[in-house]
């Protein structure tokens, strides 16, 4: 398969200008299988000018219905290289390969949506008391630099790029230095479809190295980024000194909450991919359960029996569930909780230690017995780890869910309807399923409270966050 392992800039591939290139390396085989251009600062400045260009010489103007063409055109393009997309996403980060095509479907999808929004976003016309006709328009910012993660790199690319370019804007994309060739194989995908030089940059480099050049440009309107918390607040202390515009997408803490009168054998099934789906490198991992102390030993035994059967292995095979993780560090990261989790006296149900001795594998791993205040209850882990806990009283396990700083998704399983819209009135998430785990429509808005970031991805809502609101009165 070819790989693209170059700079995307004005339409055509090019080396970093330094020369530099990053080493990517297989996390199933520990292999280094390919070099990829590394950006510097001057190749910022460059895909940045080149975004500028073509935003002033066409996209921004261009007729909402030939932008619909156009990005309908992506959709469909991408829909072909489908398979593509799945293998180079499992190549690079270890996905599954069944979770990398339905992921790649997404992306598809994603495209289609804000295709079709584009003739549907409108303004209002205002009734304004001295009369007169007032009325708003919603116009594109400019150049919007979306930096994204590894844990799930093409649909997240797509979710930033397709509704920032159907709003009029130009983009330079930044994807994670683990998982650059999806990001690339969309730049190129995209402008065989017909998008014009320039509309969309693929820009892989370290984020370290290249971040506050991007992030502090002049010329970048807004930054879209979904990543840590720690980089998200950096990013934000950045825009603010010229005031640019945000949305961050950052960690989270996510509760599952199982009240005795739910289907709980059925929660109980289910829940493990809640939290161990992609090895748990998943923002919304509902990596804290609150069970209703009356089921909590069958609910936990159930529970662990069903992890036992999640199929661990080769990301190439499509029965695949779970993957390596992404890298030797990310494992290390996780590891070191789980020493902490042993250190306070935490009791492993299953899990703990990696399968195999090839790849960066890790057991899913469920801690019963965690403290309030230890390490694995508080801290977002970003990998294979559950903590289980009892509760006795509804209002104090909702205090207990809010005391997160975190507060993107939440799952609640139960068959009474007024617990149902009381405790999802009460849960301080961004988004919240009932009897399901589902977090991501494309068609509803996606993000979080408190310190899981700022903003709102997908849906009519990211259209918004695009866009400037305009206000024009025209007097009589
Ligand atoms: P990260 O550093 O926040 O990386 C996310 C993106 O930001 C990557 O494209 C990264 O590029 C870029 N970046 C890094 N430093 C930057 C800077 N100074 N300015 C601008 N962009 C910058 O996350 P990570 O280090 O990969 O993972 C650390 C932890 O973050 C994880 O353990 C997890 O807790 C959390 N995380 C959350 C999500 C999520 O979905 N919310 C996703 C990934 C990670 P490089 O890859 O080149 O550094
Ligand atoms: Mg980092």
């Amino acid at each position: 398969m070819q790989l693209p392992t170059q700079l995307f800039i004005n339409g055509a591939w090019r080396d970093a200008a330094s020369g530099r290139r990053a080493i990517l390396v297989n996390p199933a085989t520990e292999e280094a299988f390919a070099e990829v251009a590394a950006a510097d600062n001057a190749d910022v400045n460059a895909a940045v000018e080149s975004a500028h260009q073509a935003w002033e010489s066409g996209w921004r103007d261009l007729a909402p219905g030939k932008r619909t063409e156009i990005l309908f055109n992506v959709a469909r393009v991408l829909w072909e290289n489908l398979e593509r997309i799945a293998q180079l996403e499992t190549l690079h980060i270890g996905k599954p390969i069944g979770d990398a095509r339905d992921e790649a479907g997404l992306g598809a999808r994603v495209f289609e949506y804000y295709a079709g929004a584009i003739t549907k976003f409108c303004g209002q016309t205002i009734p304004v008391s001295r009369g007169g006709f007032d009325f708003t328009l919603r116009e594109p910012m400019g150049v919007v630099a979306c930096i994204v993660p590894w844990n799930f790199p093409f649909p997240i690319a797509c979710w930033k790029a397709a509704p920032a370019l159907a709003a009029g804007n130009c983009v330079v994309l930044k994807p994670a230095s683990l998982s650059p060739l999806t990001a690339l194989a969309l730049g190129e995908l995209a402008h065989a479809a017909g998008l014009p030089p320039g509309v969309l940059q693929v820009l892989p480099g370290s984020g370290s190295a290249i971040g506050d050049a991007l992030v502090t440009h002049p010329l970048v309107r807004k930054i879209s980024f979904t990543g840590s918390t720690e980089i998200g607040r950096r990013i934000m202390e950045l825009a603010s000194r010229d005031l640019k515009r945000i949305s961050l997408e950052l960690g989270g803490k996510s509760p599952n909450i199982v009240f005795a009168d739910a289907d709980w054998q059925r929660a109980a099934e289910t829940s493990p991919m809640s939290v161990f789906a992609n090895t748990g490198q998943d923002c919304c991992a509902r990596s804290r359960i609150f069970m209703e102390r009356s089921i909590y030993e069958p609910f936990v035994s159930k529970f662990v029996e069903s992890t036992r059967k999640l199929l661990v292995g080769d990301p190439t095979q499509p029965e695949t569930q779970l993957g390596p993780m992404v890298s030797a560090g990310q494992r290390a990261t996780v590891e070191e909780f789980l020493a902490d989790a042993r250190k306070q006296g935490s009791k492993f149900a299953c899990g703990g230690g990696r399968p195999g001795n090839k790849g960066y594998y890790l057991d899913a791993t469920v801690l019963l017995d965690v403290g309030k205040e230890d390490r694995c209850w508080r801290e977002e882990i970003f990998g294979p780890v559950v903590a289980i806990t009892p509760f006795d009283d509804e209002a104090q396990m909702i205090r207990e869910v809010n005391a997160s700083p975190y507060g993107l998704s939440a799952s609640l399983w139960t068959n009474d309807l007024r617990r149902a819209f009381r405790v999802s009135r009460a849960v301080q998430s961004g988004v919240l399923s009932v009897n399901s785990h589902s977090s991501v429509h494309v068609e509803a808005p996606f993000g979080g409270f408190k310190t899981s970031g700022i903003g709102r991805d997908l849906g009519m809502a990211a259209m918004e966050g695009y866009t400037e609101l305009k206000n024009v009165y025209i007097a009589e």
